[in-house]
């Protein structure tokens, strides 16, 4: 079973410690009940995946942008996303990630003890989040600069796959990239979007739409 959050001996200072200590807190009360997902956004620094402008807003329960008209998801999504990702399992495996943006929701997955693949679109953006993640002291993500709608077909299959830009339709390349027993969780719809879940079983595809949510676009080719 996994620890309970615990009070680490300050590395970041005692305000973005507090600080986080409290964004656990609201993610708690917010139905958030993994406490894999709950340590591990204790554990990673926000504040270090956002440009410094910003920064004093890292722990608040928002959307942020990153630069290039992307966006860092709001705690709470990054927390529910990964919480479905993972039910049910025991050790995360191996994930695939479709839209690295800064780095943190790969930073999150990291932090679980997954074995994490992302593939992102725009090249800018990958090279903040590689700078971003060393900075944050989490150097084992594999980073690909490419289009996620094609999945990562040679290290496939998956446990988990995790996509942090909308859709209209699931890629069909993604779901034959799922391991039996594995989950994809996604952002769907254009001006109206959902999360939905997917669960490979052995016989069948079992699919599951959950909260409302607002995410950028999935976008074709690589830049
Ligand atoms: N998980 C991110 C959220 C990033 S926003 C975070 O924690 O910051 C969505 C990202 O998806 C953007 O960086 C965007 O460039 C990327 N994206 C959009 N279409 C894509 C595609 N087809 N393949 C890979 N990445 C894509």
């Amino acid at each position: 079973m996994a620890q309970p959050v615990s009070i680490a001996q300050g590395s970041y200072g005692m305000i973005s410690e507090r600080t986080r200590l409290r964004m656990i807190e609201r993610l708690r009360q917010q139905g958030i009940r993994d406490e894999r997902v709950l340590a591990a956004m204790y554990e990673v620094p926000r504040h270090l995946f956002i440009d410094q402008a910003l920064a004093t807003r890292a722990y608040d329960d928002v959307s942020l942008p990153i630069g290039q008209g992307q966006t860092i998801s709001q705690p709470l999504t990054v927390a529910r996303m990964t919480e479905k990702l993972l039910e049910g399992r025991s050790s995360p495996g191996k994930i695939l990630e479709i839209g690295t943006g800064c780095g943190y929701q790969t930073a999150v997955l990291l932090k679980t003890g997954a074995q994490v693949y992302s593939v992102e679109r725009l090249s800018g953006i990958l090279d903040k989040a590689r700078l971003n993640l060393r900075n944050a002291k989490l150097v084992h993500a594999r980073l690909v600069h490419g289009d996620g709608h094609q999945g990562l077909p040679d290290v496939a299959p998956f446990d988990g796959i995790i996509m942090t830009a909308a859709a209209r339709q699931v890629p069909p390349a993604l779901l034959p990239q799922l391991a039996t027993g594995g989950r994809l969780v996604l952002p769907i719809g254009d001006q109206e979007q959902h999360l939905w879940l997917y669960e490979k079983t052995a016989t069948a595809i079992q699919e599951t739409r959950l909260e409302a949510v607002r995410f950028v676009p999935l976008l074709p080719g690589k830049q």
